[in-house]
């Protein structure tokens, strides 16, 4: 699927670089797969004549072991490792061809995450860059428990981020509430203690690791919270009547600088007109306009949500946030890439990845153009789509 890494020169597109200016014609040169000042002497000239180059797209959540389906829990019983491994190879390519050259895994059985990971890698397989977190620490009988990473108490926790360390995860993700597709959690209660969220904490930071967790309802966020993680994922302040925010927790979010990652899913785009949608988009409104980091997000491989969702997620939030179309773009490329310590990608600029999207229409314009596909170029590679 990678065409092999090559010296080019593009010429005769107009370049969104991933800031706040839009895009302008730029001769982009790239060498050994990154962005260069200069051309090579060997440099293949590519006429871009006519389209939009914008930076590889960042998806911060994501489940490639899930297939977006309503049958997802028999598919996933009926999985071998085997299949399952299969499985998210053909998702990870999927979301390459879509122009998503950055992944975050963020719920996998561990061993599968991390050596689909390796062998993207080392180019046994070719995919867009993984970052992954294995199996979400979770309480017994807790939300996605079916990824085999349950640990209880203090020391039980403790033990868990060691393990995941161990085997080479990128980030720890903990179940901070229940969720909404394990039935016996519960979404409106936390989890875990707090001084089982602080013992997580300090693990993973003692050994180099951010913690990020899932939570829905307000007890959740208050422990994730006053456990000190890095990001928070959802952060819908679920209830029984739809998102209900609590303005002393969003200021804490606020002053925090906790990352919020809102995984806008396929299904809110068609509760548009809806109270849910109203109350999802009052609460959106508050986290941008208050200034939250956020990163763009879709929770794909959840039913409802095919994993090449991000373009469609980005429209939701450019709808619910008023931000403009450049601003929500940065969201899912340069944002994302800072906010996710990926200081080596996300934008179009000397010294970083080569990794782009080139589009047959301007996305600054109207975010449906990341539908309309070029092509993708990945390290310096083209994809073959
Ligand atoms: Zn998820």
């Amino acid at each position: 699927m990678l065409n092999g890494m090559k010296n080019l020169s593009i010429y005769g597109a107009k370049v969104w670089v991933g800031d706040s200016e839009p895009p302008k014609e730029k001769i982009l040169h790239v060498s050994d797969g990154f962005f260069t000042e200069n051309p090579t002497d060997d440099a293949i000239e590519v006429n871009a004549s006519g389209l939009v180059i914008i930076p590889g797209l960042i998806e911060a959540h994501a489940h490639l072991c899930l297939n977006a389906g309503d049958d997802w829990e028999k598919v996933q019983n009926n999985d071998s490792s085997r299949s399952m491994s299969l499985r998210m190879i053909e998702n990870a390519q999927k979301m390459l061809r879509a122009g998503i050259t950055t992944i975050r895994d963020l719920g996998a059985p561990t061993e599968l995450a991390v050596s689909l990971r390796n062998a993207i890698n080392e180019g046994i397989v070719t995919g867009p860059e993984l970052f992954v977190a294995g199996a979400p620490i979770t309480t017994t009988a807790g939300h996605g428990n079916f990824w085999n990473g349950e640990a209880d108490g203090e020391l039980g926790v403790r033990v868990a981020v060691r393990e995941r360390i161990k085997a080479g995860v990128d980030w720890i993700k903990v179940m901070a509430s229940g969720g909404n597709m394990t039935p016996g959690s519960n979404t409106a209660r936390a989890q875990y203690s707090i001084d089982e969220m602080k013992a997580i904490v300090e693990e993973a930071h003692r050994l180099g690791t951010s913690v990020t967790a899932h939570a829905h309802g307000v007890e959740g966020i208050r422990h994730a919270l006053a456990g000190g993680v890095d990001m928070i994922e959802h952060c819908t302040f679920q209830t029984e009547n739809g998102s209900e925010p609590i303005p002393e927790v969003i200021a804490e979010i606020i002053s925090s600088q906790t990352i919020v990652s809102p995984t806008l899913t396929g299904s809110l785009a068609l509760q548009k007109g809806t109270e849910l949608y109203k109350k999802r988009t009052e609460l959106t409104r508050q986290l941008v306009e208050g200034g939250a980091q956020i990163v763009m997000s879709t929770d794909c491989g959840i039913p409802g949500t095919p994993h090449i969702y991000l373009s469609y997620a980005l429209e939701t939030m450019h709808d619910m946030s008023d931000l403009s179309a450049i601003e929500t773009l940065r969201l899912a490329t340069s944002t994302s890439a800072h906010l996710l310590s990926l200081d080596d990608r996300g934008k179009i600029k000397t010294g970083l990845r080569a990794d782009l999207v080139a589009l047959n229409e301007d996305p600054t314009v109207n975010l449906a153009a990341l539908r309309d596909i070029n092509f993708v170029m990945s390290g310096g590679s083209f994809v073959h789509r």
